[in-house]
C-alpha cells in the first residue's frame, strides 16, 4: 500500500486489500498484507483517539465516530483515479471493475486534490510533506465545526488522522515502513491518556499540531534507534542510505535481522508507535473541537417544499465524465456492456435532455442493474418521523428491463436501513415523472436518492430529480 499511497509519483499496484479497511468494522483485526504500512492499524488508531475524548466531546462526534474509523482515516489511501474503472486497479481485463470509492465519498474534494483532473496539492504520506497536509487538514476541520458541519468535520479530520498516523509508521524508512504492524489491533489502545489542547486560536494550534507531529515523528524513530543499532544498521545511517534509494540492502537485510532474532521487540516498538499516534490524534481533535459552538446545536430539521436535491438537473460538473454530486453504482462489477454517461445536448441529432443541457443516462445495463446514486455528501439528512416526496423525469427508449427511483435511508453509519421503491417503467416512453413518498423510519439519518435500472438493452435518460420534505404525515 504504501508503495502507491506513500509516494508521490507512483500510482496503485494492488488497492484491493484496502477496500478491505471499507468493509471491516472498527475493532476487528484485519488480515495485514506484511508488504505495506499500516493498514487496519488505521481504523483501530482512530477508534482509539476518538475514544480519548473528553465525554462533552466524544458525545459531539459521536454520530460520525464508527464511519471515521471505518472509512475517513482510509482517504488518502483511496484517492487515486482507478476507483470506478475496470481492470481491479491494474489494468488487468480479466479483474472486476473496482467500486467507485473516490466519488461516493467526494474523496478528491476532502483530500484537496483530484488525481483524475491533475487540480489541487497532493502531499505525500511522509514528513515533511505530511506536517503540512496535516495543518491544511486540521483548519479545514475547524472551519467545518465552526460552521456546524459535523459530517465534514469527520471527513476532514479522517484526512488529518490519516497524516498523522502515517507519518508515525516510518514512510522515511521504507524496509522498515514495509514491514511494520500490530498483528493484534486491539492491543493498540491509550487508556487514561488526556488529550492536549495545542492552542487557543486556530493558526496557533495548526503551528503547534505540526510540531506535535514532528515530535511523534522523532518519537517514532528514538523508540526503534537502539532495536536497529543492534541488527547493524544506525538510524541515522538507516535515513541516509534512503535518501537514495527505497530499499537499500542493508536496512532491508537489518530489518529482516531484528524481525528474525527479536519480533516480540520489533513488534513491540510497532505498538508503542501505534499508540502514540492515537496520542497524538487525541490531541489534534480534541484541539479542533475545542473551536466547535457549544453546546454543539441538535440536527435541524430540513424546510418543507423546497427541492433538496443537489445538482438536479445534472448541469454542474468539473469535466470528469460525472455530473456533481452523483457517482456510478455498478451492481455488476464484471459487466463489459452497461454503461453510464452524463449525458449532453449534441451528442446525437435528437437531444434527450428535459431541461438545460445535460441528463443523467443509463444504457444496455446488466441484469444485476446499474445506477446513478447521490454521493454521501450531498446525501439529504433526514429525521425520524418526517415525510418526504421525491420524484424523477425519465425517458426510456427500446426499453426491455425495469426501471425505478429508489429513496434509500441510512443510519449514522452509513449503513442501509430501508428503500422506498417509485412504480416501475418497463416500456418506452417520452418524458415521464416517476415519484415516490414515505416516512423516515426511526433508525435514519441520511436519505439518497438513487436511479436504476437492470436488465435494460436499451437507454434510459433520467433528468430533473427532486426530494421534498411535505408538511404533513397522512
Ligand atoms: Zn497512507
Amino acid at each position: 500500500m504504501f508503495k502507491h499511497s506513500c509516494c508521490a509519483d507512483s500510482r496503485p499496484s494492488l488497492p484491493l486489500h484496502r477496500l478491505r479497511i471499507f468493509a471491516t468494522v472498527v475493532a476487528t483485526s484485519l488480515a495485514i498484507n506484511s508488504a505495506h504500512g499500516w493498514g487496519g492499524e488505521h481504523s483501530r488508531i482512530t477508534a482509539m483517539a476518538v475514544e480519548a475524548l473528553p465525554p462533552v466531546q466524544r458525545a459531539v462526534i459521536a454520530p460520525e465516530a464508527a464511519v471515521m474509523a471505518r472509512v475517513y482515516c482510509g482517504f488518502p489511501d483511496v484517492n487515486w483515479a482507478c476507483y470506478g474503472e475496470w481492470g481491479g486497479g491494474n489494468a488487468d481485463p480479466s479483474l472486476p471493475r473496482l467500486p467507485d470509492l473516490r466519488r461516493e465519498w467526494e474523496v478528491s474534494f476532502y483530500c484537496g486534490s483530484d488525481p483524475a483532473l491533475q487540480k489541487g496539492k497532493h502531499y505525500p504520506h511522509q514528513a515533511p510533506q505530511s506536517l503540512e497536509a496535516v495543518a491544511v487538514h486540521f483548519g479545514k476541520t475547524v472551519e467545518a465545526l465552526q460552521a456546524g458541519r459535523l459530517a465534514d468535520g469527520a471527513r476532514f479530520a479522517g484526512v488529518m488522522f490519516h497524516y498523522i498516523q502515517d507519518s508515525g509508521s516510518f514512510p522515511h524508512i521504507m524496509p522498515i515502513h514495509r514491514a511494520f504492524h500490530v498483528r493484534n489491533s486491539d492491543a493498540i489502545r491509550i487508556v487514561g491518556y488526556e488529550p492536549q489542547q495545542l492552542g487557543n486560536t486556530p493558526a496557533e494550534a495548526a503551528a503547534a499540531l505540526t510540531a506535535r507531529v514532528r515530535k511523534l515523528v522523532d518519537w517514532t524513530e528514538q523508540r526503534l534507534a537502539p532495536l536497529l543499532a543492534e541488527a547493524g544498521v544506525s538510524l541515522d545511517e538507516a535515513k541516509r542510505l534512503t535518501l537514495n534509494e527505497q530499499l537499500p540492502a542493508a536496512v532491508t537485510q537489518a530489518v529482516a535481522k531484528l524481525r528474525a532474532e527479536k519480533p516480540a521487540d520489533y513488534e513491540a516498538a510497532a505498538l508503542a508507535c501505534a499508540n502514540e499516534c492515537a496520542r497524538a490524534c487525541a490531541d489534534a481533535l480534541h484541539t479542533a473541537l475545542a473551536f466547535a459552538p457549544r453546546p454543539w446545536p441538535p440536527p435541524a430539521a430540513n424546510r418543507p417544499d423546497i427541492n433538496l436535491v443537489f445538482n438536479p438537473s445534472f448541469e454542474i460538473g468539473d469535466g470528469d465524465r460525472v455530473p456533481e454530486g452523483w457517482y456510478i453504482g455498478w451492481l455488476d462489477l464484471r459487466d463489459r456492456t452497461g454503461r453510464a454517461e452524463w449525458y449532453r445536448t449534441g451528442t446525437h441529432w435528437d437531444k434527450p435532455v428535459r431541461t438545460g443541457q445535460r441528463s443523467a443516462l443509463l444504457l444496455w445495463t446488466p441484469p444485476a442493474g446499474l445506477e446513478w446514486r447521490q454521493t454521501w455528501r450531498r446525501a439529504v439528512p433526514v429525521n425520524a418521523g418526517e415525510t418526504y416526496r421525491a420524484a424523477v423525469w425519465v425517458k426510456a427508449r427500446a426499453a426491455t428491463g425495469s426501471t425505478w427511483l429508489a429513496l434509500q435511508f441510512s443510519d449514522t453509519a452509513y449503513e442501509p436501513v430501508s428503500v422506498a421503491k417509485s412504480a416501475v417503467v418497463t416500456t418506452d416512453c417520452d418524458w415521464k415523472k416517476i415519484s415516490v413518498e414515505t416516512v423516515v423510519p426511526s433508525n435514519a439519518r441520511w436519505l439518497r436518492a438513487i436511479l436504476h435500472t437492470e436488465a435494460n438493452s436499451g437507454a434510459l435518460w433520467f433528468d430533473d430529480v427532486e426530494i421534498m420534505r411535505t408538511r404533513s404525515i397522512k
